[in-house]
């Protein structure tokens, strides 16, 4: 999905780091010129990139407790995405709006049961993060094609670390399974 009508105001980030974790799957890390603290954020939230004149959202992964810097992971797909794959190279400058979150986390939660597919994985990099820092249960069931497992061994990590389960899932009927099974 695409943001049409932008809502906050522009500013402008530069990429400090580039990752490819996959063919098809771009890791950009994006600061302030001036290295200072950006505006945080909870689980969820999205940026809004000018890519290239088109303004997608990114769901940012990272914890958003006064962050030094952005991380997106950005799926070559489309116009948009192939330009900031194309595009933007450490050094480069980047304009951004937000972050904003339609997709926050219920606080009060202590336990999380997360279902990530493809790269919508992104956001439930960022939930799976808050629930390690919180303290929170945590469970994760990660779909994916074989090649495109962007984020498994960070995620793997993280349910590790919060002494959770993690499960990757390479087909539909598994994926039911394992929710049958869950649920
Ligand atoms: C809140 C939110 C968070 C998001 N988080 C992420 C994220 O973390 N990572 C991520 O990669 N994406 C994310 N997205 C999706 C992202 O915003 C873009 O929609 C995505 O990158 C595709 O945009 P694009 O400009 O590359 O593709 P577009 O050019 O908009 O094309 C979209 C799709 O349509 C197809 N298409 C385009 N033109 C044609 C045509 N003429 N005929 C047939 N098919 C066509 C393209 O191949 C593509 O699959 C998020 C979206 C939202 C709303």
């Amino acid at each position: 999905m695409t943001a049409t009508v932008p809502t906050s105001r522009v500013s402008t980030l530069v990429v400090t780091a580039v990752e490819q974790p996959t063919d098809r799957v771009r890791v950009l890390h994006l600061a302030a010129p001036d290295g200072g603290v950006l505006p945080g954020y909870s689980p969820g939230a999205n940026l809004q990139i000018n890519a290239g004149g088109k303004w997608n959202s990114y769901s940012l992964t990272g914890l958003g407790i006064a962050p030094s810097e952005y991380s997106v992971g950005v799926l070559d797909q489309g116009r948009g995405s192939r330009w900031i794959h194309g595009n933007l190279a450490v050094g480069s400058e980047v304009e951004v709006r937000g972050p904003e979150n339609a997709f926050a986390p219920d606080l009060s939660g202590r336990r999380v049961f997360l279902v990530a597919g493809g790269i919508g994985v992104t956001p439930i990099v960022a939930y799976a993060r808050a629930a390690v820092f919180h303290g929170w249960d945590l469970e994760v069931v990660y779909s994916h094609s074989a090649p495109e497992d962007a984020f498994a061994a960070e995620l793997r990590e993280l349910t590790t670390t919060a002494g959770g389960r993690f499960t990757e899932v390479g087909h539909r009927d598994e994926l039911t399974a394992v929710l049958t099974d869950r649920l």
